[in-house]
């Protein structure tokens, strides 16, 4: 905000610090990169007094609101380790008070360690889950509720991978990661494979087909091939793309409104469906409704888990369906766990629910399974 020379300033007055703080524990002290330092020193406890030094030099020429110093520890109880490995963990911790404002300082510990070791696992796993055939694909009906009796109208595809030491693991601990590096489009292109051979299946078994969702990632859709590889593998499974269904979440839209925009065009006029997932989430809802062409609306699970008690909530989703309905698409519930809330989302018009109340994620068999009754009790 005041220029490049008073930033200079401000880095020349934290490196006199360090290099004081340094000089008086017969430690080290450098500049690490643009505004970060490191400092090796003896140990002590009081991880305050260095920091509340800087934070004094730098509140004489800054106010306090506008600067926020954060310190990251590694203390010298990982002997194994190189120098610069310490230095990287103590980073680690740094770097894990992002956005935190409250504290100012952070000591990598043993919880830190396993959180870094899971995570380098997850990623150094990948390939040898998808060749052993970890990675599983589950399915969670969602029932059309218009009419007297509730009717299977799709499934969602959700991803789990039963990792070897870790057990059974749910997406929200791998995706994320995933996501972060490119992996996710190899993930989503296995998933997506996995359910339109699960399509054909039940078609050969039942006679008839069931539209299937699957998670669309925000990088899938940077990918220029998207289009083409759904066509393929819906074409090898003899399924009309009308009737696989793409969820792609609300949060997307930030991103590049432009390439998605065009990719949704692109992935629609090849017959595709698309639901937008998370709806009400983000906070670009209405905004994207205005300008992306979708063909469902996916209530985000948030709303659905503060209808009952609170009113307010309530209303945005009268609206959110109201909405849905003036657009001439379905509105989708999800996360619906209890009887009331499906009576409130029924009696505000809400054409379609999915959540516990009717069933977890299962296996295809038991898909399988509950469409052979369905058929049975003629629903
Ligand atoms: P999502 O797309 O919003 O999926 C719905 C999540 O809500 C699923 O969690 C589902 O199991 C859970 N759920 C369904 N009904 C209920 C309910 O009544 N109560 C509660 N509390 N939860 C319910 P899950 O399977 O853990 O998936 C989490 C997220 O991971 C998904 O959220 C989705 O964003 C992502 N994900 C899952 N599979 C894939 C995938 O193959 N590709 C990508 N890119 N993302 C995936
Ligand atoms: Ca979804
Ligand atoms: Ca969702």
């Amino acid at each position: 905000i005041y220029g490049r020379n008073f930033g200079d300033i401000i880095l020349q007055t934290i490196a006199a610090d360090i290099t004081q703080l340094a000089e008086e524990s017969e430690g080290i002290g450098c500049r690490y990169n643009a505004d970060g330092f490191f400092l090796y020193m003896a140990h002590h406890w009081n991880y305050e007094k260095p920091l509340e030094r800087i934070q004094f030099h730098l509140s004489e020429l800054l106010k306090e609101t506008e600067i926020h110093v954060r310190m990251g520890i590694c203390q010298g109880t990982f002997r194994s380790i190189s120098i610069e490995q310490s230095f990287d963990r103590a980073l680690y911790a740094c770097n894990s008070l992002r956005e935190n404002f409250t504290s100012a300082f952070a000591v990598y510990d043993e919880k830190m360690h396993e959180e870094e070791v899971r995570k380098a696992r997850i990623l150094s796993d990948f390939a040898d889950a998808v060749e052993k055939r970890q990675f599983s694909v589950l399915y969670q009906p969602k029932y059309n509720i218009h009419g007297e009796f509730p009717v299977l109208s799709s499934l969602e595809a959700l991803v789990s991978w039963s990792h070897p030491e870790f057990g059974k693991m749910r997406p929200d601990t791998f995706i994320p990661q995933f996501e972060k590096n490119g992996l996710i489009q190899k993930l989503d292109k296995y998933v997506w494979k996995e359910a339109a051979c699960q399509m054909r299946k039940w078609k050969e078994l039942h006679g008839t087909t069931i539209p299937v969702s699957v998670n669309v990632s925000r990088v899938d859709l940077h990918d220029p091939k998207i289009v083409d590889y759904l066509l393929q593998i819906t074409k090898e499974n003899d399924i009309d793309p009308s009737q696989f269904l793409l969820e792609i979440t609300e949060s997307a839209y930030i991103d590049d409104n432009n390439i998605l925009v065009e990719t949704v065009k692109k992935l629609r006029e090849a017959g595709f469906k698309v639901e937008m997932d998370d709806f009400g989430s983000g906070y670009s809802s209405l905004n994207m409704l205005a300008t992306l062409p979708i063909d469902a609306i996916k209530i985000d699970i948030g709303f659905i888990r503060k209808i009952i008690y609170d009113k307010k909530t309530m209303y945005l989703v009268n609206v959110i369906i109201g909405i849905a309905k003036e657009f001439g698409i379905p509105c989708i519930a999800e996360g619906v766990e209890t009887k009331e809330q499906l009576d409130l989302l029924k009696n505000a018009g809400c054409e379609i629910v999915q959540g516990y109340y009717f069933s977890k994620p299962v296996s295809p068999e038991e898909i399988s399974e509950l469409r052979k009754k369905a058929i049975r009790q003629d629903i």
